[in-house]
C-alpha cells in the first residue's frame, strides 16, 4: 500500500514570517501523519527557519536546485545547501521552470540526478499543454517527460522519486482533471515506469496529481486507484483550506 504524500508549493509566496505562521497553523490542527505525509515547498530564503517547526517525518521541500555542486553561478541554489537548511527533497521539472524558464528535458534531468546523488528525495513533475491535450498526444508528452527525466537513474534511486503530474491547462486555472483523466494518466506513467523498473517499484511509486487541487476535489481524486496524493499551489497558502486538503481521509 502506498501512502498518501500532499505537499503545499508556495511558489514566489509567502514571507519568512507569513510561511512560519501557515506552518504552525497547519501543525496545529493535529493532521494524522500516520494517515498522509505531509509537508511544505517555501521559497529557498524560508527553508531555514519553517525547519525549526517541524519534525522529521515532515516533507521539507526546495523549489527547485542547481545541477552543479558549487562554482561560479550566480543566484543559484545548490542541492548540499539547500540540504544545509534542511530540505529533505527537491521539486523538479515544475511546468513554470519549464515554460517560464525554459528548462529542457535535459537540464531537468541533471537536477534530477543531482538531487537524488546528494540523497534529495524527488518529486518530478510531468504534465502537457492543453494544446497537446487537444492533439491527442498528452500521453506521449507526458511519457517523454517521465521518460527523459529518470533517464540514468537506477532501481534504488527510484525509491527517492515520486512523480507528479500536473497538467499545465489545470495548473493556477481552476479546472481541475476529472478523476477519470488523472487515473488514466496515472495508470499509463505507472505502467510505463515498470516497463523501464519492474512492477515492485512501480508499485511503490507515488504519483501525485496537481493542478487546481482544493478541498472540494481533494477526496474525489484521491478515492482514484493510482493518485496517491497532491501537489498543491494556491491552495496550500491559507492554513484553512490546507488542513482540509490534509484531512482528506
Ligand atoms: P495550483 O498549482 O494548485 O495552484 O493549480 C499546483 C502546482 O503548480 O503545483
Amino acid at each position: 500500500m502506498r501512502k498518501p504524500l500532499i505537499v503545499g508549493n508556495w511558489k514566489m509566496n509567502l514571507t519568512i514570517s507569513e510561511g512560519v505562521n501557515l506552518v504552525n497553523s497547519v501543525i496545529d490542527a493535529g493532521i494524522d501523519q500516520l494517515k498522509v505525509d505531509y509537508g511544505f515547498a517555501p521559497s529557498f530564503v524560508a527553508l531555514g527557519e519553517i525547519k525549526k517547526y517541524l519534525n522529521d517525518s515532515h516533507i521539507l521541500a526546495a523549489q527547485n536546485i542547481y545541477f552543479e555542486d558549487s562554482g561560479a553561478f550566480t543566484g543559484e541554489v545548490s542541492a548540499d545547501m539547500v540540504i544545509s537548511a534542511g530540505a529533505n527533497c527537491v521539486i523538479l521539472g515544475h511546468s513554470e521552470r519549464r515554460h517560464i524558464f525554459k528548462e529542457s528535458d535535459e537540464i531537468i534531468n541533471k537536477k534530477v540526478r543531482q538531487a537524488v546523488d546528494k540523497g534529495l528525495n524527488v518529486i518530478l513533475c510531468v504534465g502537457e499543454l492543453l494544446e497537446e491535450r487537444e492533439a491527442g498526444c498528452e500521453v506521449e508528452t507526458v511519457l517523454r517527460q517521465v521518460a527523459l527525466g529518470l533517464k540514468g537513474l537506477n532501481s534504488d534511486d527510484m525509491k527517492k522519486v515520486v512523480i507528479a503530474y500536473e497538467p499545465v491547462w489545470a495548473i493556477g486555472t481552476g479546472k481541475t482533471a476529472s478523476k477519470d483523466d488523472a487515473e488514466t494518466m496515472h495508470r499509463e506513467i505507472r505502467s510505463f515506469v515498470s516497463k523501464l523498473y519492474g512492477e515492485n517499484i512501480a508499485n511503490d511509486l507515488r504519483i501525485l496529481y496537481g493542478g487546481s487541487v482544493k478541498p472540494e476535489n481533494i477526496k474525489e481524486l484521491m478515492s482514484a486507484e493510482n493518485v496517491d496524493g497532491a501537489l498543491v499551489g494556491g491552495a496550500s497558502l491559507k492554513a484553512e483550506s490546507f488542513v482540509k486538503i490534509l484531512k482528506f481521509y
